[in-house]
Order: structure tokens, then sequence, then C-alpha cells
């Protein structure tokens, strides 16, 4: 067997000096692991029924049979029935299916990384309930493991493992709230040593989308609540999760829980951001063994919290509004309710996308697919889902509260010149404080 490093097939992208059977062998060592008993349940339950294909946003846009969500899976369910089954040492001996070679991994890596933002819209609708995304989401261990993700993605993970961060290392911190607090006229505590609420930001927020800190401090000032970022633990970053590097997931969000800890805090409040709240709010746990020891709450949750409570009032506006349901906030947050409470303090008269809620279609830029620039045709055409069933409500604003979701949309809007504008939650709460 070889043992030099095998050169990239063009279209695709790979990490390190490795040989193809060094790849292939990392990928089913991974996959083997992530077998437990729901995910073998899972791969044996699949009954070819076809009904998860019109759920995905990716097949749905371009009628690719390769994107169908039960195809996306193929190669796991053979690395499964090869290496892990229970007919898996017969399977082998008499040769019933074939190893994996690297260029199917290859190949894969488009189906589950460029076009799958692990929505989990076709696990709603499949009725064997396989969490394909979540299959997904564990496939994409193995991928990492191999050196087989995008580069664009490869890139962000190196630079969070040496900053803490794929945008801002931490010791630029105090410095980019400083300019954000002068900008807006707005003070952001940094580096307190003692706090109530640990203010967390989405890797977006600390270079281009700077505003949504200081309308977070806009809103948590008028409140008079004990608050700080943190040098030791502020950017509620996903992508060791989109990635498949779950090392570097528990690092980043442990730094956060941690930090929290350490200042007293009761509560991480994490910023408008789908993946930040998977990683943090269901993922952590499972890192600490035990209940967390602080409270972890999204943005939206946040606000909706203090409207009902009376803390937080605002001026209504007169106009009506659609909403664009972050998956990862409501149907895999569960938090369909506290988005249309703000929507209705805030005064407008919602009116409902065709599929809104648990039901809602995909930004298309989840998963870190956003990201990943070699996806933009594909994230182009998923747009047109959007923008027709916004279109179709004739609404006067379009509101989301997730700040990946929103930057997709805007950059589908100015790929075909569409003028609406997507509008954030939190932002219309800090400009109408009353
Ligand atoms: S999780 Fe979403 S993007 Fe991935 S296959 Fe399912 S519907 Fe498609
Ligand atoms: S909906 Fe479920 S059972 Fe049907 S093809 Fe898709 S994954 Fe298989």
């Amino acid at each position: 067997m070889s043992t030099a490093a095998t050169a990239a097939r063009p279209g695709h992208d790979q990490q390190g000096d490795r040989t193809d059977a060094e790849r292939v062998d990392a990928a089913m060592r991974s996959f083997v692991r992530e077998f437990g008993v729901t995910a073998a349940a899972h791969m044996e339950a699949c009954v070819r029924c076809g009904m998860c294909a019109e759920a995905c946003h990716f097949y749905v846009a371009t009628g690719e049979a390769k994107y169908t969500p039960a195809y996306k899976l193929k190669p796991f369910r053979r690395a499964y029935w090869r290496e892990a089954s229970a007919f898996a040492p017969v399977i082998r001996a008499l040769g019933l299916v074939r190893k994996l070679d690297v260029d199917e991994l290859q190949r894969w890596q488009e189906l589950i990384y460029d076009s799958c933002t692990m929505c989990g819209r076709c696990t709603m609708v499949c009725p064997m309930g396989i969490d394909i995304a979540e299959l997904v989401k564990e496939a994409r261990h193995g991928m990492f493991a191999a050196g087989l993700i995008p580069e664009r993605l490869a890139l962000m993970d190196r630079t969070a493992q040496q900053w803490g961060s794929p945008a801002t290392p931490a010791e630029d911190l105090p410095d980019i709230l400083a300019d954000v607090g002068q900008e807006h006229g707005v003070e952001i505590p940094c580096d307190l040593p003692q706090a109530d609420i640990l203010v967390t930001a989405a890797p977006a927020e600390l270079t281009e989308h700077t505003k949504a800190l200081a309308d977070c401090a806009k809103i948590l000032n008028r409140l008079g609540v004990k608050w700080t970022m943190h040098r030791e633990g502020f950017d509620a970053s996903n992508i060791g999760f989109n990635n498949g590097d779950m090392a570097l997931q528990e690092r980043l969000t442990r730094a956060l829980v941690d930090t929290a800890v350490k200042i007293g805090a009761h509560t991480v409040l994490l910023p408008e951001c789908g993946h930040a709240y998977g990683a943090a709010r269901w993922e952590a746990a499972k890192w600490y063994g035990r209940e967390l020891p602080v409270r972890i709450v999204h943005m939206t949750e946040f606000l909706a919290e203090q409207i009902g409570a009376g803390r937080i009032r605002l001026e209504p506006v007169d106009a009506t509004a659609t909403f664009h349901d972050p998956c990862q906030i409501v149907r895999r947050g569960g938090l369909e309710a506290a988005a249309r409470q703000v929507l209705a303090a805030l005064g407008f008269r919602l009116i409902e996308l065709e599929d809104h809620g648990v039901h809602g279609y995909c930004c298309g830029g989840g998963g870190g697919v956003v990201s990943n620039q070699r996806a933009a045709p594909l994230r182009h055409k998923v747009f047109e889902i959007k923008r027709r069933q916004v279109e179709a409500t004739g609404a006067e604003h379009f509101v989301t509260s997730c700040g990946q979701c929103r930057i997709t949309l805007e950059m589908g809007a100015k790929h075909v010149h569409w003028d609406k504008r997507t509008e954030s939650l939190l932002e219309l709460v800090a400009e109408r404080l009353a």
C-alpha cells in the first residue's frame, strides 16, 4: 500500500497530508463510533418512501435526486452495513457491500456540507422517525476526522483553534467593544469581574455586523441589569458543530459556560444565531454530564421574557410583517412562540409565510453553507423559495431572529436585486424602546 499523501480531486477539498487509505480508515473509525443504538436503528429503519425529498429545500429548488435526504445518507448507510451492523462480518466476508473509497467520500462532501444545512425539516416528516439532520451531523464527524471538509470551513476551524473564535482574537475584544460603543453612543462593559449575565456574540457581530452588539447593549442598559462581555468567553461560534469538529466545539462552548461560572453569572445570553443555540443550549449538557451550572438563553427568548414581564416597553409600529423561522431556534430549538410574542409587542400585524413555524423552509445557509463560497449557486436557487413565499404575503416588513439567516437572505436578495430588507428582531426592539 502506498504511504504517499494523495492530492485533492478537482472540485473537492481536503486537509492534511495523508494517504487515501488513511483518510478512509479515519472516517470509518469515526462512523463506527457514531453507530450507537439510536443511529443503528435509524440506519435500518428507512423504507425508501421518499417523503423526505419534498421537505428538503435543496431538492425542491433543483429537482436533483442526489439532493434527497435519504440519498445523502447512502455512504453512511453502506458504512453501517459493512462495519457495524449485526451482519457486518458476513457482509464483509461475502463482499455484499463494497468498502467506501476516498473518491466516494470526496463526492459525498458536496452532499453533506454544501447541500445540507442540518435544518431538520426532513426529520420532521419522516414516518419512521429517522433524524436525518442528526445523522448528517454525525457523518460530518467522520469527514472532519478524515480531513475531507470544505476548505473555507477548515480555515475557520484553524482560526478558531488558534484564537478561540473564527473571527477575532480575544485580545481585540476590548477595542472592538470600545469602538462600537463610541460609534453608537452606548456603553458595552468588558471583562467585569462579576456580573449576572454574560453576553456573547456571533462571529459576524464581531466584524461586519457590530450594530447587533450596540442594540443588545442598549436594551440591557435600559433594563439596568449587571452584565458584561468577557475575553475569556465571548464568541458563541458554532464552527466546530458545523464542521464535525466536536472537540473544538466543546472547547468554545465550555469557554462560555466556565466564564459565566467564574464571574458569578446566572445566565449566558446567546446572540441572534441559530446554530449557536443548538451547540450551546442542547449539546453542552452532554459535555458536562449533568445539568448546566448556568442558564443558556437565546436572545429572542430573553426579549420575549422581558416583554412578558413588563420590563421592556415598546413604541408600537403600525405595519404588517412576515417572519422567517430560523430552523435551529424554532424547529430544532422549540422557540416558535417567542418571536411571535415580540412581533406582537412591536405592534406588527403578522402575515405568516405559507410554510412557517416548525414547517418553515430553511434560509439555505445554515450548517456552515453560508460560509462555504462554492455552495453559493445552490444557495441562490434555494433563496427563490423564500422570496416567493415572502412576496406572496405582501407584508411590509420581513423579519428574522438569526443573524446567519439574515446574512444568507440578504446575500440572496442582493444576487437577484430584490429590494426587500431582512430585518433583525433585536434591532427592531432596540429601535422601538419606549
Ligand atoms: S436536514 Fe434539511 S438540508 Fe439536510 S437533508 Fe434534511 S431537509 Fe435537506
Ligand atoms: S422519509 Fe424517512 S423512511 Fe422515507 S425515504 Fe426519507 S428517510 Fe427513508
